[in-house]
């Protein structure tokens, strides 16, 4: 193993050697262009990890040529999807075999919880990437009914070089939740991580180049948003980008493709997702859920229940509960197997979560727990609950992305249905209740992508997920991600030799 490991606690990885800090363009990994490097910080300690290759427009270009190069030419587009898919098995597994190396790269580089890594992230993310593998040979279209004397059918066609564009919070999730589909297709692609976590995806391209993805086809430009993601979604030579992150940055994506060549877009653009509690749930569990929604990965997750509403018999006995939860969460560094919630992950992130803790203040919410930085070094806030939240409130109505709950007491259904549409998002809501025929009333009158009845974060490979609203269009997960990366072609011939 290339970790550190303290043989004191099982599987402690605290400082993996970082191997790979290079542009992956063409198979190869190589400096920028321009030369230039930046750092990638470690924010449990703001100390820098690595000094990473700063990829421009200059280097999307070259990785985009890559990237064409292999689509028109390359074998990876022309392969029987079953050899496609004996590469993408061979991928997955070595994801596998480096788990310990991939967690704790995610742990410096975001100060993602190492156990949960190691446990979840990326055995998921391998999963993912079985998934599509296992689709790779049934890509087909239909035979259609025509209404003249002709023969037609469709034929699913990879849509060409794609861009993925993705955030730091899940940094193995998202890449192999965007490469997955895509490559199954048989697309090419360009990738850019988040700034704040390059890590584990350049590991990631080291992996796919041993499983035997052909040269060009996956293709990583670590780098800034405004240069190399901008160049992205401007490009006139990328045929899709699929993005993940912030609304206001989804929009420059999606006006960078209107401006370009038309590119097909698809955003996932976050949330702030109401958990709703009814007064016939067993209280201990509800509690225990609702916490583990916003604080789980730091509430740093674009399904975070962010808007906690509790029907108003059970409120006290839930407020109480939840507040003696927070308080015991334990905060700290996420390589301990005790600790429930590593540090933000940068200084920008922490800055803005405190600056909406005092929005909260100043607009009038209750503080019943939390609400401060840990103190000492590093990125840490306390898990914090705010009570009396109002719709109209700036923390009942941004996505926070940081371990601040909103709570609210409701008295009927409409209500609560009210409440929970009542934001701008729609990405995903709770609803924790014995009833089966209010279950069911609010689940269709919420407009979400997804709702997740008596459970929280049950996502699937087979469960399409994204958003209604301004949480953005198009679906990753499922076969619906399949077909961001297809194009739909219509071949017509007639049936008996009529002449025109
Ligand atoms: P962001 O939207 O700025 O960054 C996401 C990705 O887009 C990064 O790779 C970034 O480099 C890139 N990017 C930035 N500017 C770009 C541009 N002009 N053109 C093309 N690409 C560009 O997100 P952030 O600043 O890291 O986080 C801000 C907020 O976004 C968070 O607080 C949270 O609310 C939200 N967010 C949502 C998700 C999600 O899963 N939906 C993930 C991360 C962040």
């Amino acid at each position: 193993s290339h970790c550190d490991i303290d043989d004191s606690s099982a599987s402690f990885v605290k400082n993996p050697t970082i191997k790979f800090t290079k542009l992956f363009i063409n198979g190869e990994f190589i400096d920028s262009i321009s030369g230039k490097t930046f750092e990638t910080i470690d924010p449990r300690t703001t100390e820098t990890i690595a000094r990473i290759a700063e990829g421009d427009k200059k280097d999307v270009d070259l990785a985009v040529k890559a990237a064409r190069q292999a689509f028109d030419h390359g074998p990876w587009p022309r392969l029987p999807g079953s050899e496609r898919a004996r590469i993408m098995m061979k991928f997955a597994d070595l994801i596998d075999e480096n788990v310990e190396e991939l967690a704790s790269l995610d742990t410096i580089d975001a100060g993602k919880l190492y156990s949960m890594g190691k446990a979840v992230d990326i055995p998921q993310a391998s999963c993912t990437l079985r998934y599509y593998a296992g689709a790779a040979d049934k890509i087909h279209g239909q035979v259609l009914k025509m209404s003249r004397e002709f023969h037609g059918y469709t034929l699913l066609e990879p849509i060409g070089v794609v861009g993925h564009i993705i955030p730091w919070n899940f940094p193995m999730g998202m890449f192999l939740l965007k490469i997955s589909p895509a490559l199954a297709a048989g697309c090419t692609m360009v990738v850019k991580p988040a700034e704040q976590t390059p890590l584990s995806a350049l590991y990631c391209a080291h992996l796919a180049k041993l499983a035997g993805i052909p040269d060009g086809v996956l293709n990583v430009v670590t780098g800034f948003g405004p240069t190399a993601g901008a160049a992205i979604s401007s490009h006139m030579d990328i045929d899709a980008v699929s993005f993940t992150g912030s609304p206001e940055v989804g929009r420059k994506v999606m006006q960078a493709a209107a401006a370009s060549n038309l590119k097909v877009v698809s955003l996932e653009l976050g949330g702030k997702s109401p958990l709703i509690i009814f007064d016939d749930v067993d209280v201990d569990m509800a509690a225990e859920l609702a916490i583990f929604g916003i604080l789980y990965n730091k509430g740093e997750i674009c399904v975070a229940s962010s808007r906690v509403y509790v029907q108003e018999g059970i409120y006290d006995e839930l407020v109480k509960k939840l507040v003696e939860k927070a308080k015991a969460w334990v905060v700290g560094n996420p390589f301990d197997p005790k600790v429930q919630h590593g540090p933000q992950v940068d200084k920008k992130q922490f800055e803005k979560i405190l600056s909406y803790i005092e929005h909260g203040k100043r607009e009038g919410a209750t503080l019943l727990t939390g609400g401060k930085p840990l103190g000492g070094k590093g990125y840490f806030i306390e898990p914090t609950i705010f009570s009396e939240v109002k719709e109209e409130m700036l923390i009942a109505q941004d996505e926070i992305f940081g371990p601040v709950m909103a709570l609210a007491k409701f008295k009927t259904i409409e209500e609560a249905i009210e409440r929970a549409n009542s934001t701008r998002y729609g990405l995903a809501a709770g609803i924790l209740t014995k009833d089966i025929n209010v279950a069911n009333t609010v689940s269709r009158s919420i407009r979400a992508g997804t709702i997740w009845i008596n459970c929280y974060f049950a996502f699937d490979n087979d469960c399409p997920f994204g958003g209604y609203k301004m949480s953005g269009f198009g679906r990753d997960h499922g076969l619906e991600a399949l077909h961001k990366y297809l194009q739909v072609k219509s071949v017509v011939t007639p049936l008996y030799n009529t002449p025109w």
